[in-house]
């Protein structure tokens, strides 16, 4: 979302006039799922000239840019649970192998006790 809000946090537009209205909004939204990924305020005047002004490019590209970066987060993310699922699974992999390997222990060493109780009845 990119908002101009002339002369906002001034004594002729105090912050609170803006925020409980933008809450309410925001609210409005977040009820039918829309969530925004970034919320871009320009406090300015329009005479101030200022770079985050609607519709100046930047503060376009700035919002473009958040969105980007958000995207290349929840790729990254991905890639991490990818990587961890792969150590999960290899781990249980061995974990089941060294159970397997403990019971055929387990059963030659029975075997074996029990063959050398018969030989020493
Ligand atoms: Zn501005």
């Amino acid at each position: 979302m990119v908002t101009n809000q002339d002369g906002l946090g001034t004594s002729s537009f105090p912050r609170p006039t803006f925020e409980a209205p933008q809450e309410f909004i925001l609210q409005a939204f977040r009820s039918q799922g829309i969530e925004f990924d970034a919320v871009f305020v320009c406090p300015h005047f329009q005479t101030d000239g200022c770079e985050c002004r609607k519709p100046e490019l930047r503060s376009r590209a700035m919002a473009r840019r958040l969105a980007d970066a958000r995207r290349q987060l929840d790729a990254l993310d991905d890639q991490i649970k990818a990587v961890a699922l792969r150590r999960v699974n290899a781990l249980q992999d061995q974990a089941g192998a060294a159970s397997n390997r403990s019971a055929d222990l387990n059963n030659q060493l029975s075997s074996s006790l029990s063959a050398s109780n018969c030989r020493m009845m």
